[in-house]
């Protein structure tokens, strides 16, 4: 529980950069959207002593709210609280608190480099040859999901019903969306206390076009919000996270280098020059991984390398900061 109310904030905090301040005046919630939110600084609320309720000072006329789950609050000062957000989702409203805090976590060295492909076969395979099913819900969810859509769709337009319906996609959609996060945030958090360097595949350059089949769509979901978590244990547990670009990745040999071209069918790679046999997806984590390092010790010998003071492999660890090319996001110093 603890951990969850860690990384709601943590969330958060990373949302706050990007957010953009200054709204005022009384909070309207947009009619159908399912992430309306409102944002509050340090003045318009005040928080009771037990931290159970909350009350809103400024044009939000309900005035009090009691919270449920505000365990994690008792962590922090309320000077520590920067910014307060209502949200409303299909299930009702939420507070999130975005909390000055540095969180730093050791790691322990467990001298292991990883590489990890992500795929629709597999949720991941690592260079180790360790494979990440796809959990089953994903599949249970999306069948759950066409069911209530289509009673939507079924229901007349503008009717109390339809509402009701439209209400009821909203819940099932937060359901799986709560779901996924859970399992994403366990399998990133596992591999990065597992690593001392991750290499993973830029999602972004790979085409990831908007795509009608759900199955497809739910996985990319998973995978792009599996990197942000990544990213996030990363900075937490100092573990460097490198994303590389991920052309080729599958066809060539993880062995000798050559490219073996193959289809999406063909699930093993068979090196037509060195005779190399290794699973597909294991093949891709392996070049992955071998990418990302030549990446390093490439930024490192032209000096571009934000890595400092780096002599070999073995010391890339020392640095938290080795993300390449982006700000330390989510991390800000306490001003006590
Ligand atoms: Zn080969």
């Amino acid at each position: 529980m603890a951990e969850r109310a860690w990384s709601a904030i943590a969330r958060f905090f990373d949302n706050c950069k990007k957010k953009v301040p200054g709204k005022k005046g009384f909070p309207k919630f947009k009619k159908y959207q399912t992430h309306a939110s409102v944002e509050y600084k340090t003045s318009g609320w005040k928080l009771s002593e037990d931290r159970r309720e909350i009350t809103f000072t400024d044009g939000f006329e309900a005035g009090t709210f009691k919270m449920w789950g505000t365990r994690g609050l008792h962590f922090y000062q309320v000077e520590q609280i920067k910014r307060v957000r209502v949200v409303r989702r299909a299930d009702g409203y939420y507070t999130q608190f975005c909390v000055d805090v540095e969180r730093n976590e050791n790691h322990e060295l467990t001298g292991k480099n990883l590489g990890i492909d992500v795929g629709l076969n597999h949720f991941l395979t690592d260079s180790e040859g360790q494979q990440v099913d796809n959990p089953r819900f994903l599949r249970r969810d999306e069948k759950a999901l066409r069911k209530v859509q289509r009673r939507v769709s079924r229901k007349q337009k503008g009717s109390a019903n339809r509402a009701k319906a439209r209400n009821r996609l909203g819940r099932a959609h937060l359901k799986i969306q709560r779901r996924r996060k859970d399992f994403v945030v366990k399998t990133a958090r596992a591999i990065v206390q597992f690593s001392d360097l991750v290499a993973i595949e830029d999602l972004k350059v790979r085409n990831m076009v908007r795509n009608h089949r759900l199955a497809k769509s739910i996985s990319d979901a998973a995978w792009s919000q599996f990197r942000e978590w990544l990213e996030y244990f990363g900075r937490v547990f100092g573990v460097p996270i490198i994303a590389v670009v991920p052309h080729y990745t599958s066809q060539d040999c993880s062995k000798c280098g050559i490219k073996v071209q193959k289809t999406l069918s063909t699930r093993t790679h068979k090196c037509t020059s060195c005779g190399h046999v290794q699973d597909r997806d294991w093949n891709a984590a392996v070049n992955i991984l071998k990418k990302a390092l030549q990446q390093l010790s490439k930024q490192n010998t032209e000096g571009h390398s934000e890595i400092n003071n780096v002599s070999g492999e073995n010391d890339l660890y020392l640095s938290g900061e080795t993300q390449p090319s982006k700000p330390t996001r989510g991390k800000r110093k306490s001003k006590e």
